[in-house]
């Protein structure tokens, strides 16, 4: 799941957002091909799958979703590159996210291709296992009882009990065949990748390097259209936004490279898009100080104060899972606030979070 609700200006204003997803196959040079792959509902409309291509076979970054559309896309567009999905050696997949992931589960069952993924995505991989056999419910919705929000909460479980009504939640969510520690160095035909953990956006979400080619495969970790949701995942945690700042600050430690993002088209430089985010994290946190200086607050309440979407918009006019979202987002800033000693939190009896300024 990403964000489509905060927006961080694009790069350029008037640029056309939604030909990136338009179905073919993009060269990047040196073997290297960007291949888009449909998704579900219009918010995100697609997800780039990274085509590496060499006598050996091939080797993909990302998979896709399990979708039949999805599918008969990346077979169409291997056929193109002269290839097939026999030919599938590695699948690299940046985090546990269904749009991410679930393809390379899929093809899997019938072809050859391993399937790698962040070992710090272990512990969603069996909260989501939990959830899809109902021993469990979803974090994110435990979580909206700490915000005051349980009517939010209630709206977000009827609109969820639809979407994991899964008929394959077994197949979808089995594990990588590898599981891939900071730092793992990947030796492909011509080319050498490093992943490297960047927490955030998931707390196993990994992006590739490829120093050489100066190139930055970077799943949802950096986006340039959109901000990347924060800690939208099964395992909720507090520290998702803190972490967050860090692997984009982390990003900054590496020599600029191309920009080659999940959704939304190549750009020249990683650098200048982790500024604008980085950026406009900033300008959110002061917002959501400003909407605590009142407090207390609870994270509902400050989602409530703050503007949203790029025609900023009221909390209440946005649907429930994008309200989802915006709590979510209003929550882990705050928690930000309270790491750098802005604000300060408390706890009601009935287990409710709230923030204040300190003193
Ligand atoms: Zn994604």
């Amino acid at each position: 799941m990403d964000d489509v609700i905060s927006q961080a200006p694009a790069e350029k204003a008037n640029d056309d957002r939604h030909a990136w997803a338009e179905p073919g196959v993009q060269d990047l040079g040196s073997g290297l091909y960007r291949i888009p792959l449909p998704l579900p509902g219009d918010a995100l409309t697609a997800v780039n799958v990274y085509a590496m291509v060499s006598d050996n076979g091939v080797d993909l970054i990302d998979a896709g979703m399990a979708l039949v559309q999805a599918r008969e896309r990346l077979t169409e567009a291997l056929g193109q590159l002269g290839c097939g999905l026999p030919d599938i050696r590695n699948f690299f997949i940046t985090h546990i996210h269904q749009d991410h992931y679930t393809l390379a589960v899929e093809l899997r069952t019938t072809l050859r291709g391993q399937i790698s993924l962040g070992d710090a995505e272990r512990a969603n991989m069996d909260a989501i296992r939990d959830v899809a056999a109902g021993r469990a419910e979803i974090g994110f919705i435990d979580m909206l009882g700490r915000m005051w929000a349980a009517v939010l909460a209630e709206q977000v479980r009827g609109t969820m009990t639809s979407r994991l009504a899964d008929p394959q939640p077994k197949l979808q969510w089995s594990d990588p065949d590898r599981w891939l520690p900071d730092g793992a160095v990947l030796d492909l035909p011509g080319r050498t990748l490093r992943a490297i953990h960047t927490p955030g956006h998931t707390t196993g979400h990994v992006v590739f390097h490829d120093a050489a080619a100066g190139l930055l495969f970077a799943g949802d970790h950096v986006l340039p259209h959109i901000t990347p949701s924060i800690g939208f995942q099964p395992v909720i945690t507090r520290t998702a936004l803190i972490q967050y700042l860090s692997s984009l600050r982390l990003m900054l430690t590496l020599p600029d490279t191309r920009l080659l993002p999940a959704h939304g088209p190549v750009r020249p430089s990683t650098h200048a898009r982790v500024h604008q985010l980085l950026e406009h994290h900033e300008i959110r946190l002061a917002q959501t100080l400003d909407a605590a200086a009142d407090g207390p607050v609870t994270a509902f309440a400050a989602a409530g104060a703050l503007p949203w979407t790029r025609r900023q918009r009221k909390l209440a006019e946005l649907d429930v899972m994008n309200q989802l979202l915006a709590t979510g987002e209003t929550a882990a800033h705050l928690e930000v606030l309270v790491a750098r000693g802005q604000l300060v939190r408390s706890r009601t009896p009935e287990g409710v979070d709230l923030y204040r300024l300190p003193g």
